[in-house]
């Protein structure tokens, strides 16, 4: 268990400047591993070996690209029980969350195995007479992944395989609070046997490796997921040297609930969107709005199902909610909470810390009603298992609600009627839009991603990756 974890810099497992712990957000005895950190010399290291790599990984066999990423795929699945266990371990999302996870991953490497095949560009005739034009696609160089700790395998998976399966080199940062799982992808990438320098990792501070990645001109493209405000951050230095960026953060998704809507579907969806994973999700349906018809039964349904709700240790059999991430995160749902409260919502379920047999960060799911649109509780993305109702009068007033926002990721509408669902997917300001399905949970093979605050650049996932993780280039031959 004290075994240390090392990085994999240009070919090596190498010991870090210094070490941390990962510990059990289920239960804070529980030490998982030690884990090295890498200082900003590690971090140029495996940039250096990442550029050295680059330009025969670019010019590798296309095949060979696809085996690698299929054999990586193929690990991952075997190993999905032993990987979810591990990533719920350490994130404290439930058992059969971390496994789905898991298995997520591995599906995400055989698609791009696939992808690696299929990177077709396009003939196109010339308005010059005798003149072929050919537009192609090549990789983009060394590409910085910097990933957050609420999906600490798939997020990972999402980016390396895409830049893995067009010729890119990598060099990744796993967040500081999740790096178990990191280092059992890494380990699986390492002994399918890519080549030394093509991916390395470099566990570490954000403020040290991930700033080595953002400002050094080597990195040609930094992929990153996390919150607004390190995302900004990043955004406005990587522009200054021009990195192509790809940035996804925060949510503040709303969930439709119209007065027409199945009673049943409503509470599974914002059950499951507001609160499965701890609520931790960038997806996660923190506004829910309600039509003024349906609102009280809504209310006293949700209310009565998340005080049956088992929140537990992770890896118990029969948690359907696990811990808050660390004290920090458990300590801003709380202070939300208590915001929102302030500002004039009605705290009418869960919102306590709760005390279980091992001592770990587990809060009551929280639900706050009487909200407006306007309280910070309904404009800030919190994080954590924490959903406001806000009363509407009608569809129309639902959308504007909806669209009122800094953000964009994902939207749900909860209806049974055609009319509005067809119109609601067209008005809708978000980059996903989900009708009578919660807004978290989304298919691997196609695009993620949202508008305004929450997204940056190119989508991810699916074969839209290609839009990042390549460059066009437009040939023109007099033959
Ligand atoms: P953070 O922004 O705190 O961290 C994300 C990553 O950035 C971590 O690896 C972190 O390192 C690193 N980092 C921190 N500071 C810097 C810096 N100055 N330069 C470069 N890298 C840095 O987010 P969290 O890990 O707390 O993740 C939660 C956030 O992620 C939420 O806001 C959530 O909405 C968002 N998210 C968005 C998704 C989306 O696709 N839109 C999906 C999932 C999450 P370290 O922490 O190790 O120091």
């Amino acid at each position: 268990m004290t075994d240390l974890h090392r990085n994999y810099i240009a070919g090596e497992w190498v010991a870090g400047a210094d070490t941390a712990k990962n510990i059990n957000p289920s239960d804070l005895s529980d030490v998982i591993g030690v884990y090295a950190r890498a200082d900003k010399a590690q971090a140029d290291a495996a940039i250096g070996a990442a550029r050295a790599a680059f330009p025969s990984w670019a010019a590798s066999s296309v095949q060979d690209r696809a085996n690698w990423l299929d054999a990586i795929g193929n690990t991952i699945l075997a190993r999905k029980d032993e990987l979810g266990r591990l990533l719920s371990r350490e994130e404290g999302k439930t058992l059969p969350e971390g496994v789905g996870e898991a298995a997520r991953a591995g599906q995400i490497f055989k698609f791009f195995a696939g992808e690696t095949l299929r990177l077709a560009g396009e003939k196109i005739p010339s308005v010059r007479p005798g003149i072929d034009v050919e537009v192609t696609r090549e990789p983009i160089g060394v590409i910085g992944l910097i990933t957050p700790w609420n999906f600490p395998i798939a997020i990972p998976a999402w980016k390396i395989a895409p830049a893995l399966a067009y010729g890119n080199c990598v060099v990744f940062k796993p967040a500081e609070l999740v790096p178990g799982s990191a280092w059992a992808l890494a380990e699986i990438i390492v002994n399918a046997g890519v080549p030394k320098g093509v991916f390395n990792l470099v566990m570490g501070r954000g403020s040290i490796v991930g700033e080595a990645l953002v400002n050094d001109r080597r990195v040609d493209g930094i992929s990153f997921t996390g919150s607004v405000a390190t995302g900004r951050a990043i955004a406005a230095k990587a522009i200054q040297r021009m990195a192509k960026l790809q940035l996804e953060m925060g949510g503040k998704n709303p969930l439709i609930v119209l007065d027409d809507a199945d009673l049943a579907v409503a509470l599974n969806c914002a059950i499951n969107g507001a609160y499965f994973s701890t609520g931790q999700r960038c997806t996660a349906s923190s506004r829910l709005i309600v039509g003024a018809g349906i609102h009280d039964r809504f209310v006293s349904a949700l209310s009565d199902r998340l005080a049956k709700l088992k929140v537990d240790d992770a890896l118990a059999p029969g948690t359907d909610i696990g811990p808050v991430v660390d004290e920090a995160q458990l300590k801003q749902d709380l202070d939300y909470i208590g915001i929102g409260q302030k500002e004039g919502a009605k705290l009418v379920a869960g919102g306590q810390v709760l005390e279980r047999s091992k001592k770990g960060h587990y809060l009551a799911p929280a639900l706050l009603t009487e909200a407006t649109n306007a309280m910070r509780t309904s404009r800030e993305e919190i994080f954590g298992p924490v959903a406001s109702v806000i009363r509407v009068q009608d569809y129309d007033e639902a959308v504007s609600v909806a669209n009122d926002t800094d953000f964009g990721l994902s939207a749900g509408i909860v209806t049974t009627s055609l009319k509005h669902a067809s119109h609601f997917k067209r008005a809708s300001e978000a980059g996903m839009v989900m009708v009578n399905l919660p807004t978290a949970g989304v298919d691997y093979h196609v695009p993620f991603g949202g508008r305004k605050g929450s997204s940056y650049g190119p989508r991810e996932q699916g074969r839209y990756a290609r839009e990042f993780f390549t460059v066009v280039k437009t040939a023109y031959t007099l033959p």
